[in-house]
């Protein structure tokens, strides 16, 4: 079986995961588009947000919610 690298972290993998979002394959760890930073991930995001009356949400604020976003990334 033909391996497959991983669109994120470039990792082999025998079994790669599609996203449904972006087309890309990636391996288990990364196969969430929160994990690999989807391309979509901000329509996604602001598909979910919008279901749930983005609103609600304004105590957070911008800076909590771009934290939150990246703060994985950090280091
Ligand atoms: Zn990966
Ligand atoms: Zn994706």
């Amino acid at each position: 079986m033909e391996q497959v690298d991983c669109a994120y972290c470039g990792e082999k993998t025998d079994l790669p995961f599609q996203c449904n979002y972006c087309s890309d394959k990636f391996c288990s760890e990364h196969r969430l588009p929160e994990d690999h930073r989807c391309v979509k991930l901000h329509q996604i995001r602001a598909k979910r947000f919008g279901e749930n009356k983005i609103q609600r949400r304004k105590g957070i604020g911008r800076q909590g919610f771009i934290k939150r976003v990246f703060g994985k990334l950090g280091q």
